[in-house]
């Protein structure tokens, strides 16, 4: 099930995505909230006719840094033995088609496109075998990073934690095995980023437990799992989009900051 979040009238909800194609999407509003069981209402609007919202709202984004070795290859680094995280905060979560608004302390803002995993439970110290049962489903995700901040400033909060700079959307995908999928990125229809999600050093599996051994992950919470080889720059007024197969595509426009 894909399983959107959404806004009509002024009034939130969550729906499940029915339908193929840009016209023919159609949601279905959930009753309640998709962390607990849930049904359907029958009532049905075309995607269209409503704004769509990030699918989650997260207390936290967990980020994993250099988990295909192309990408870290790419920028001059050695894969680390461990699963390396940061954190994206919450304030810097937007939906498909908001807008990437480019900070004013950057020059040299970078597209990453990554799969994002979608906690559907409170966990924590999640053993290897239990991984599955927390997870909700996946998401389209873009890491956008201020690199020049980033080489310059040894914790990365400010460079990967600006406003805006974790798109996610369009919707969670609940049925998919993530274990190798195509995951590409382009900019203004141009290709960028194309890799597999089976070129991942970590596992999906590895990077759970090792978020949850730290800190207790609660529903919504969001994993990224790293991006693939060719990161590059973004300028205002460039649309950039992350497909990945099985999810859909992920778009957002490169503002200025107002
Ligand atoms: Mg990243």
């Amino acid at each position: 099930m894909r399983i959107a979040r959404f806004s009509i009238d002024g009034n939130v909800a969550f729906g499940a995505v029915e339908g193929e194609g840009p016209d023919g999407l159609v949601l279905d509003i959930i009753k309640g909230v998709p962390f607990a069981d849930f049904e359907l209402s029958g009532t049905k609007v075309p995607v269209s006719k409503v704004r769509l919202l990030p699918p989650v709202l997260p207390s936290k984004v967990v980020a994993y840094g250099r988990n295909y070795a192309e990408h870290a290859a790419e920028l001059g680094h050695e894969v680390p033995e461990a699963p390396f995280a940061f954190f994206k905060p919450s304030t810097s979560v937007v939906g498909p088609g908001d807008p990437i608004a480019y900070p004013s302390f950057s020059q040299e803002l970078h597209h990453e496109a990554e799969l994002a995993v979608v906690i559907g439970r409170m966990c924590r110290e999640v053993p290897r075998e239990r991984v599955a049962d927390v997870i909700l489903g996946y998401t389209c995700a873009n890491d956008v990073t201020a690199r020049d901040v980033q080489r310059r400033e040894k914790q990365w909060a400010r460079a990967k934690g600006f406003d805006s700079s974790c798109p996610l959307g369009p919707w969670v995908e609940t049925e998919l095995d993530p274990s190798d999928l195509a995951i590409q990125c382009t900019v203004n229809g141009e290709q960028r980023q194309l890799g597999r999600t089976s070129q991942m050093i970590h596992s999906i599996e590895e990077l759970v437990v090792n978020a949850s051994e730290a800190m207790t992950l609660l529903p919504g919470d969001v994993i990224l799992t790293g991006t693939p080889a060719g990161v590059g720059p973004l300028s205002v007024g460039d649309e950039v989009a992350v497909t990945i197969q099985g999810i859909g595509t992920l778009t957002n426009k490169v503002i200025k900051r107002g």
